[in-house]
């Protein structure tokens, strides 16, 4: 089976530092390779995943990804998704298209009709906000969905629920890896630094619990504590973004460096080493969690979670085993959760990681839905 592997215009595939979608699609490539699928990528010029085969190496956009203005990020998106309409007009051995660019994606591959290869779109978003997206789009027969929780599913809109082929976790291929690092005494936060992860609520409640915490992750397009300074500084536009306001607002009053740390995106290495290290991953979530890509790979490096519970966070965390879950905005229940899931045992995390979150896992789960695609099974 040939497979176009849409992974859009945005980042390299594996990302130097942030990137969800990208690295989704850098767990996914190698374990369907092994499975015999062959993978023809459509990504930026960056990307160095080796795949059978990688088409129109799109530019990196020259602006950077988490910036206004929307316009410009929309003609990227739009030029990417030209290039993709093209290369399947221009070759009949494509089989099937794994589409993962929100909004355009399934819709332009919806109106090829049978000009193109039947579809399924991975969501990635929480769309459960926007249910007028997708108002009058109709897939079927051309365009398959498939969320990574069944929370977010069930919140996606009608017009994609109707053409869902259920869901499908997350994995990371950190799942069953040997951590040989001894834990610290911080908490983490790993994630963009924006009001949905809850990054201001677990800063005050470190200093209210005399607890020390890391915020890792990019502040907008700002990936380095110095980058930031220096925009805030020098560029009156800076604040315009929202999780810029965010960060200067409700972030950064904690951020003392001592009790409240924040180390910027960090690359691969060291966050794996910052996640094995802390004693729990926090998740104060104030949005619903789609796919919590950082809560599968805490699990994998063996640190339990806590956070409230909503979104994704209780079909992948088991409560009182590899973390604790309270209700959302219950702010004494998670500081006594923070306090308590650093005794939940690690090695049940790695093992529970390993079973559920593994690539080869999500790679079959990919591979059968591929199949039903294919068969123009109509799961209606
Ligand atoms: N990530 C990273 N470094 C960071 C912040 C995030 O490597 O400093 C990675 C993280 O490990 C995860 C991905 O980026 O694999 C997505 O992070 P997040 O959950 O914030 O993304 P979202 O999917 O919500 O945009």
């Amino acid at each position: 089976m040939r497979v176009l592997l849409n992974a859009g215009p945005w980042l390299s595939v594996p990302p130097a530092g942030y990137g969800g979608i990208e690295n989704v699609v850098a767990t996914l490539v190698p374990a369907l390779r092994d499975r015999g699928v062959q993978v023809v990528l459509a990504t930026v010029g960056t990307s160095t995943i080796p795949a059978d085969e990688v088409v129109f190496r799109h530019p990196v956009p020259q602006f950077p990804l988490l910036q206004l203005p929307y316009n410009r990020v929309m003609g990227c998106v739009m030029a990417h998704m030209d290039h993709v309409v093209r290369e399947l007009a221009r070759r009949d051995d494509v089989d099937l298209v794994h589409d993962h660019v929100e909004a355009v994606g399934p819709v332009v591959l919806a109106a090829l009709g049978s000009a193109a290869p039947p579809a399924l779109h991975t969501l990635h978003w929480d769309l459960g906000k926007h249910p007028a997206l997708y108002e009058n789009f109709d897939g079927r027969g051309r365009v398959w969905v498939n969320g990574v929780s069944a929370d977010q599913l069930s919140r996606a809109p009608a017009a994609l629920r109707a053409v869902s082929l259920g869901h499908v976790h997350l994995a990371t291929p950190l799942a069953g890896r040997r951590v040989d690092v001894d834990k610290g005494r911080y908490a983490i936060v790993l994630g963009r630094i924006t009001p949905g992860k809850g990054q201001d609520v677990a800063a005050r409640l470190a200093h209210a619990a005399g607890q020390q915490l890391v915020l890792a992750g990019p502040v907008g397009p700002y990936d380095r504590p110095a980058a930031l300074a220096r925009a805030l500084r020098d560029d009156p536009d800076a604040t315009r973004n929202p999780d810029v306001q965010y960060w200067q607002e409700r972030v950064r009053p904690w951020v003392d460096g001592r009790c409240v740390r924040w180390v910027g995106s960090v690359g691969p290495a060291e966050r794996d080493e910052l996640l094995a290290g802390a004693m729990v991953s926090l998740c104060p979530l104030q949005w619903d969690e789609p796919g919590g890509t950082a809560v599968v790979e805490s699990l994998a490096l063996g640190t339990p979670v806590a956070g409230y519970r909503r979104g994704c966070l209780p079909e992948l965390v088991h409560d009182g085993v590899t973390g604790l879950l309270v209700d959302p905005g219950d702010e004494d229940g998670l500081v006594a959760a923070w306090r308590d899931a650093r005794r939940l045992d690690p090695r049940a995390c790695r093992r529970v990681a390993a079973e559920r979150f593994a690539p080869s896992r999500m790679a079959d789960d990919y591979v059968s839905l591929y199949e039903k695609v294919r068969a123009g099974q109509d799961p209606f």
